[in-house]
This record gives structure tokens, sequence and C-alpha cells, in this order.
């Protein structure tokens, strides 16, 4: 009788687990297809560097793909695709599912808001023969990462009466950007031998401005009188109305290729556009599912989710049960029966750093999307341990569709921490895992991802939602 002789390598290949690099496993058109999507991903990037941008493009690509206004009360049949705006700055979107609502509901959470510098509500100020706007920073950042990098300004100004003035400047060629100064080496010595948390302050992130005076006379204040003069002309604003603004400092340069091999993505705000385009592609191309897909665009993540357009709020609660009443089903029991991807990134492996990374369990770039089974920090605090049954599902689903995806955590134990708006989707009883794209730089003004990655985004979601 012959004996069945198995190779070392080929046990290896059937006991250990080992994600490989997303080239090896797709063939030619799947890259192609990849490198073609994050096109699109680019220009999405571009035009939506705030939450309230990336509110208006998304409803246009709703729009455009069939979604209509939800309107409370009314019952949405099968295949219906509505969307919810919640006050500019989050939005839900649903395909109705085959089944309704009853076998609950599948939903994607993204967060379309990042790290940036917010205007105080009270800015200008002329000091020195420079004028400049005082900013209050939003979300983590390190902060002598924003001097010296050319900066827009975009946000809303809304005026006593009501009116809305738009403002978005610095990101066309022939517009004016702004700037941080930062110090010369040759008098930085002092600031040098500082560590990197206090060599730049928090109440030294003005923003440069202006620097002539209005009518050209050089009395006290005529700066700032030249800029508001300008802005009065431009926007019909006074310097009251700045206090009721919500005005954003970001990077004002775009996303573009990097690498001779162009395989990845540098840009702004890739944390978590770079999850929150994929997941509402997705549902864009999702016909006909059996379950409710639902898409949530979120605000405030970066902050803690806190208010009323954060998942910390009832909003996405509100929305659910909303459709959960038109179908004669309570919420508690559709929220109870549903399941979430929490999409957001994950730190990739940098070789340059290493020592706050594990090796074994961090997620690398080009090795698809990273399943995050907890995050928090000291002891998993403040996280959601998603469950093994509900992992094991994930792994199902994802192998079956041959989503390319690898496991993550953050960094080493007790190397830091920090959290997603996985634990507040499972306050509202629903299973929740977190999935998303590693990032190398994340929450710099200029991050990087890989694009086989942000394309296997989009599979696992697509997959999901199906
Ligand atoms: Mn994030
Ligand atoms: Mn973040």
């Amino acid at each position: 009788m012959e004996e069945n002789v198995i190779t070392t390598e080929e046990r290896k290949k059937e006991l250990f687990y080992k994600p490989a690099h997303a080239a090896a496993v797709m063939d030619d058109e799947a890259i192609a297809q990849a490198d073609s999507f994050c096109e699109g991903y680019k220009d999405f990037l571009d035009a939506a560097k705030t939450e309230r941008e990336a509110v208006e493009e998304a409803i246009a690509l709703a729009r455009a793909n069939g979604f209509r206004e939800y309107e409370p009360g009314a019952y949405y049949p099968a295949g219906s695709k509505v969307y919810y705006n919640n006050r500019g700055k989050a939005v839900v979107l649903a395909v109705i599912g085959a089944l309704g609502l009853g076998e609950g509901a599948r939903i994607v959470a993204a967060h379309i808001d990042s790290p940036r510098l917010d205007l105080k509500p009270n800015p200008l100020y002329e000091d020195a023969g420079e004028a400049f706007f005082k900013t209050h920073y939003y979300g983590g950042i390190k902060k002598y990462q924003w001097t010296a990098i050319p900066l827009a300004l975009h946000g809303v100004v809304v005026k006593k009466d009501g009116s809305a003035v738009r403002v978005r400047l610095g990101e066309n060629p022939e517009d004016p950007k702004f700037v941080i100064t930062d110090l010369l080496p040759h008098l930085a010595g002092e600031q040098m031998k500082k560590p990197l948390a206090t060599g730049v302050e928090g109440e030294d992130l003005n923003i440069l401005v202006g620097s002539r005076p209005f009518d050209r006379s050089d009395a006290a204040d005529n700066i700032k009188l030249h800029i508001l003069d300008l802005l009065n002309r431009s926007y019909g604003i006074t310097e009251a109305d700045f206090l009721s603004a919500e005005l954003e400092i970001v990077p004002a340069f775009s996303a573009c290729d990097i690498g001779f091999d162009r395989s990845m993505i540098g840009a702004y705000g890739q944390d978590d556009r770079v999850c929150a385009y994929p997941a509402l592609m997705a549902l864009l191309d999702t016909e006909e599912p059996e379950k409710t897909g639902v898409c949530v665009l979120t605000d405030k993540e970066e902050i803690g989710s806190e208010g009323n357009t954060g998942l910390n709020s009832d909003y996405l609660r509100f929305f659910i049960e909303a459709l959960a009443r038109s179908e004669g089903l309570s919420g508690g029991e559709v929220l109870s029966r549903s399941c979430c991807l929490s999409a957001d990134v994950n730190a990739a492996f940098d070789p340059i750093y290493p020592g706050v990374f594990e090796k074994q369990n961090v997620s690398y770039i080009n090795r698809g999307v990273v399943v995050t089974k907890y995050t928090g920090s000291r002891g998993k605090g403040g996280s959601s341990d998603a469950g093994a049954e509900l992992l094991a599902e994930v792994r199902r689903l994802f192998d079956d569709a041959g989503v390319c995806w690898q496991t993550g955590e953050l960094g080493k134990v007790d190397a830091g921490g920090g959290g997603t708006v996985a634990r507040f989707v499972a306050g509202m009883n629903v299973d929740v895992v977190d999935v998303g794209v590693p990032v190398l730089s994340m929450h710099a003004p200029f991050e990087v991802t890989a694009k086989l990655d942000v394309w296997a985004a989009y599979k696992a979601c697509l997959a999901f939602f199906a």
C-alpha cells in the first residue's frame, strides 16, 4: 500500500494562518479594477475635505444612483433607496431589502470628520504687521506637523438672519493659501530641545492671513481691518459673524499617487474617508439585497462621537426605528437582529518605527481590509470586543466572497490605544466588529494607504450588503 506523503511545506499551508500580499492573490483584471476604483476615491478626497462636503458629495452620488430623501412616516417597499441628512454633517443611506427589516439590517458605519484646525469663535487679530486667525485643534494631532505647509479654509458662516455663506478657499491653483509659520533652525536651539509634544503649542497654531493695511494707512489694526474689508466684500460678513461659523483649516494639497509603482495614495483625511467612500460605493452598487443595507457616514468620531451628529447620539437608532415602525416592527427587534461593520482605519505596521507594533498581530499595507476584534487602551478599556461567533461569520463571509483581509491590533499592549464608533453601535444591541483599511502616518496632514486595500474595503462592504 502506498503511503500518503505530505511535505512539511504542505502541512504548514494546511495549518498556519498567513495573510498574503494582495497582489499575490489577485489577477491582472482585479488589480486594474482596484486602481481604477481609486481614481474615483481620489476625486472624492479632493471634493470632500470636511464632514459637510462629504455629506454633499455622498448625497450627490446617491441621488445619481436613484436614492431619494427619506420622508418620515412613509412606507418603503423592497428595493427602495433612501437617505437621511442629519444637519448637513452626517448622512444615513438605506436600500430596503427583500426581507424588509424583519431579519435585521446590515449596517456599515464610517466617519467623515478628520483631525483639523477649527477657527476660534473670535479668531482674527493683528500683531506686528501681520494678521492671524486663532485656532482650536480638532481631534488628535501632532501639532508640529501643521506648521509650514499650505493650508485651505473650508466651512460655513451663518449670519444672524439665518442665511449661510459657504467658504472654500485655497483649493484652486489661483486661490491664495494660508500657513502657520515655524521658527528657523538658526534660532530654534531652545525649541528643538523640547519634546515633540510641546515644541509647537496649541495656542501657537495661528494662521497667517494677511500683511497689508487698509487704505495703505499704517495705523493700529489697519491690517486686521483690511482682512475684514475683503471678507465683507467677498462674503458679506462682519467680525461678529465668526461667532456663528464653522470654519475649518485643512491641508491645501490634493490626493496623489505615491511610489514609482503608484501602488499607494497620499492625501489628507483618509481616516476615515478611505472607509467611508468604499462603504458608500458598495451600498450604491447593491441592488435588491435580502436584508436592508444601511450606510452611515457620521461626524464627530475624532472627538469621541459626541454631539447630535456623532454616533453617541440617537440619530441612527431613530432612523432605523422609524423604518421599523413603517413595517409594523419595533426598533428594538430590528436592532437586536442587525449586524454592523464599524468601518474605520487601523494603524499599518511602519518599519521605520517597529518598536510600537507587535509584528504578529498588527496590520500591514497591501494585505487587504483589516478585521479588528477589539480596540481600546489599558486592557481593552473603551473597546467593543467583538464576539467569536460574529468573527466566524465575518471570516466565512469574506473568504466565500474572495475578499482579501487580515487581522489587526492598533499597537503593542500598553503602547497607547484608540477607539471607534463600534461601542456606540454595540450600545444599540447590534452585533458589531471593526473592519477598515490600514493607514501609514494616520492623523498626519498627509496620510498614506495602499490602493489594493481600498479595493478590499469596497469588496468587503459589497459582500456584507449582498
Ligand atoms: Mn477613524
Ligand atoms: Mn482617527
